[in-house]
């Protein structure tokens, strides 16, 4: 049981945060109201969405609204509504407790930006503080809730200071009240206890919201003949009209995605993302369709201009909306947007589907799987239509993302292969199509090689490619952990095969037979010597200038995916390497001639262990051995 009231300390995240806000964002300050009208908005939705499924919950009180009340006099400002309400743990585990995920990332980033200089609602806005921006005007917050279905009450308070206390409440309907004690007003500042800069605000950032936001209003309203004092001939004596309170709709509640695109202008767009998306930035691009006949469905979709930092959270909320005739069904709805367009933003509404359904029969729905698969479409066009400078933004924040759907969506495979981008040995940083790769291959050359890794540099040096580059034949870099499923799924483009540099053998350059047959005996050795981690030791045909390299056998696991394996603390099965050495490299010939002279000469191990350690090295990996092998090279030198 709730005590009767307790006092608890901000998560230290979430006190890193409410300082940030408070301190240093000095302009937009009006945003706060939007970002409560967004909770109380979402806060009904969710109770209709409940109410599906159990329409008692919403007893006698079914005239949804949110409405705002002011006090000049006391400085208050406070925002209802009659939404789904929370429970005491609720309200603990929303508000104050637990960070949102993605929090820390954001206030290293802010750290690192935020250098001196004032945070801007952009930046703040990518990562959403939500019910937090109370604070930037308010120097005290109470919030009174009750949860829909529950006879208790939780008030919380807090100055935004590090605690927060929650305490035991009365209070009459379901729903939540925010109340906020505002901070005295910097000259200049907006007013927000002023009818007219709350209908401002609410007419710019709010209008859309599907309930009626109200507000009490003093009107000037004629008295009634009957009312009027008169005089003996009748004529009105003094006033005429009276002032009243009267209670008014600030919004209007304007569904846009159910105009004609020409009536809905951009601002109307931008805002309408901000309010769905919770992302203070514009979006980079939007869709708005509609479509009828048998499959009828409008949808207003939205691609954002950065990739929110809890993107590849696995609870990430995907972000589209589904409404039925401009009624609310639910958020966050997976069925409309495969896995790897879960960064879309928007809303679908589709006017056939059943009002009673539920998440469980919403997969086998027929009409919502063929939404999906026209929205992907739709979707796919768009990218592959969007001009160059742009598409390179997108690819920047959500390619990661799209390469899912290679691995994912064998139906579009290929239109997925078309919009992947990759950095190459050759494009000097920029990003590069496979059409564009396929276009500028060498005459000679067969297939498109590749080159998996974490760190563009080190695979840009590779010596795994040092055959390759020496041909002219392009490698594209693979940094991003997903390019292991993308060249599993992605066999070939445009009818060549894909090669990873680093499996099976590059049909390059033909083996010297010669070569082979002196090398022969001391590969043996060598072999035997390394046993333990090295499967065969073989003359290397994708060596130039190095003198060692590990590969693969065209089946192994690719080193790289050897370690995001581990790193997901995987099992990875014991995988022995190759060892690639080049025989045309003078060393060899060395090691060749001390082997023939002697095979128990000591030198021979410690070459051994250096070449082992300079394929380690190559590879950008860590020798198991840093001293043993600064002391093999150090008398290399000494001797040299
Ligand atoms: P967000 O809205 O982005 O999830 P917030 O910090 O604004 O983040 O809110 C945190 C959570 O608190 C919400 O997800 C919701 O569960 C709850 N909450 C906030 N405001 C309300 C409200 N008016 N009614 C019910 N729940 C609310």
């Amino acid at each position: 049981m709730a005590a009767k009231s307790e006092t608890h300390q901000f998560k230290t995240e979430v006190k890193q945060l409410l300082n940030l806000i408070i301190n240093s964002l000095y302009s937009n300050k009006e945003i706060f109201l939007r970002e409560l009208i967004s909770n109380a908005s979402d806060a009904i939705d969710k109770l209709r969405f409940k109410a599906q499924t159990d329409e008692s919950i919403l007893g006698d009180d079914t005239e949804f609204k949110i409405k705002i009340t002011r006090d000049g006099i006391k400085n208050t400002l406070s925002v209802e509504d009659n939404g789904i309400g929370m429970t005491h743990d609720e309200v603990l585990e929303n508000i104050g407790t637990i960070a949102k995920s993605g929090t820390q990332a954001f206030l290293d980033a802010m750290e690192q930006f935020n250098q001196g200089t004032a945070l801007t609602p952009e930046l703040i806005g990518q990562f959403g503080v939500g019910f937090y921006s109370a604070f930037i005007v308010a120097e005290k917050v109470t919030l009174l809730t009750k949860a829909a279905g529950s006879d208790r009450a939780v008030r919380w308070e807090s100055h935004g200071d590090g605690e927060f206390t929650i305490s035991e409440a009365q209070k009459e309907g379901r729903g939540t009240i925010v109340t906020l004690e505002l901070r005295k007003r910097e000259k200049d500042e907006p007013d927000f206890t002023d009818e007219w800069t709350i209908r401002n605000i609410i007419k710019q950032h709010s209008d859309f919201v599907a309930y009626p936001i109200v507000m009490d209003v003093e009107k000037e309203e004629p008295i009634p003949e009957a009312e009027q004092l008169k005089d003996k001939d009748g004529k009105p004596i003094g006033k005429t009209t009276r002032t009243v309170v009267r209670e008014e709709t600030l919004n209007s509640m304007q569904a846009i995605w159910s105009k004609n695109k020409k009536d809905v202008s951009d601002k109307e767009y931008e805002e309408f993302y901000r309010h769905i998306s919770h992302d203070w930035n514009p979006p980079l691009e939007k869709l708005h369709l509609k479509l009828e006949g048998t499959t009828e469905y409008t949808a207003l979709l939205y691609i954002p201009s950065q990739a929110p930092l809890d993107l590849l959270n696995p609870e990430f909320k995907h972000g589209v909306h589904l409404y039925c005739k401009r009624v609310f069904i639910m958020d966050d709805c997976r069925e409309l947007m495969p896995e790897y367009f879960r960064f879309i933003k928007g809303v679908v509404d589709a006017p056939d589907l059943n009002l009673n359904i539920s998440r469980e029969i919403l997969q086998q729905d027929r009409l919502v799987r063929n939404i999906r698969r026209n929205l992907v479409k739709k979707l796919l066009e768009l990218l592959k239509n969007m001009d160059a400078e742009k598409y390179g933004k997108f690819w920047e924040q959500f390619g990661a993302v799209l390469k899912i759907g290679v691995h994912t969506d064998s139906e579009n495979r290929g239109k997925i292969a078309d919009l992947l981008r990759y950095k190459t040995t050759k494009s000097d940083g920029a990003w590069k199509s496979l059409a564009q790769y396929v276009a500028d291959m060498q005459p000679d050359q067969k297939e498109i090689y590749y080159l998996t890794g974490e760190n563009p540099s080190a695979l840009a040096h590779s010596p795994l490619i040092e055959q390759l580059r020496s041909k002219d034949y392009e490698v594209l870099l693979m940094t991003d952990p997903i390019d292991e499923w993308v060249v599993q799924a992605l066999t070939e483009y445009d009818g060549k095969k894909l090669k990873s540099a680093e499996k099976g053998e590059l049909d390059i350059e033909k083996p010297d037979e010669e070569q082979k047959g002196t090398y022969e005996t001391l590969f043996k050795h060598i072999r035997a010597r390394l046993e333990d981690t090295v499967k065969e030791v073989r003359p290397s045909r994708r060596l130039v200038d190095s003198v060692a390299c590990f590969s693969g056998d065209s089946q192994d696991i690719s080193a790289y995916m050897q370690k995001i394996l581990k790193s997901a603390g995987q099992e990875v099965p014991e995988n022995k390497r190759v060892l690639e050495l080049n025989v045309t490299h003078p060393v060899m010939e060395k090691i060749q001639t001390l082997f023939e002279a002697d095979k128990d000469d000591p030198r021979l191990d410690d070459y051994i262990r250096l070449l082992f350690d300079l394929a380690v090295i190559g590879e950008g990996g860590k020798v198991d051995d840093p001293s043993r092998f600064s002391r093999l090279v150090g008398d290399l030198m000494a001797r040299a």
